[in-house]
């Protein structure tokens, strides 16, 4: 019996979901998945620069299934890069929450995400200083 997964929380929903490298017909192009809790983990991680742990706490899930997700997401995009295939993005365990609220720590730089309606934290997770302020996102 395979264990059912738990969603992961996904709080980046954007319109663009297919990439295709230019020049070659779509008849000829292979493509890879990436799916959405894959993209999410990607974007915690390798674009806001999160830890792999405050990361799956965005996402509600362990350290080592984070792993696991943003791995198997970076080997597909890789394989894309590497031998030229499209990225069709869709699929995936995951639910769509509410934008997250990211904050980031003027003494130590650490960035971390809170959920909403939880309240403006006191101090940075990190170093404990409470010179922190909101990162604004479109
Ligand atoms: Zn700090």
């Amino acid at each position: 019996m395979v264990r059912p997964q738990k969603d992961r929380r996904v709080a980046f929903n954007p319109t663009i979901s297919y990439f295709k490298p230019r020049g070659i017909p779509m008849m000829q192009l292979e493509e890879v998945r990436l799916t959405v809790d894959e993209r999410e983990a990607i974007r915690l991680s390798d674009l806001l620069g999160m830890s792999h742990e405050e990361a799956g706490r965005c996402m509600g899930v362990s350290r080592a299934t984070f792993g696991r997700i943003i791995q198997s997401g970076r080997r597909a995009i890789a394989d894309a890069l590497i031998n030229g295939k499209a990225i069709n993005v869709a699929g995936g365990n995951y639910r769509i929450v509410d934008q997250n609220r990211i904050f980031e720590c003027k003494s130590c730089s650490h960035t971390w995400e809170e959920e909403k309606g939880t309240g403006r934290p006191r101090r940075c997770p990190k170093c404990k200083q409470d010179n922190l302020h909101r990162i604004l996102q479109d």
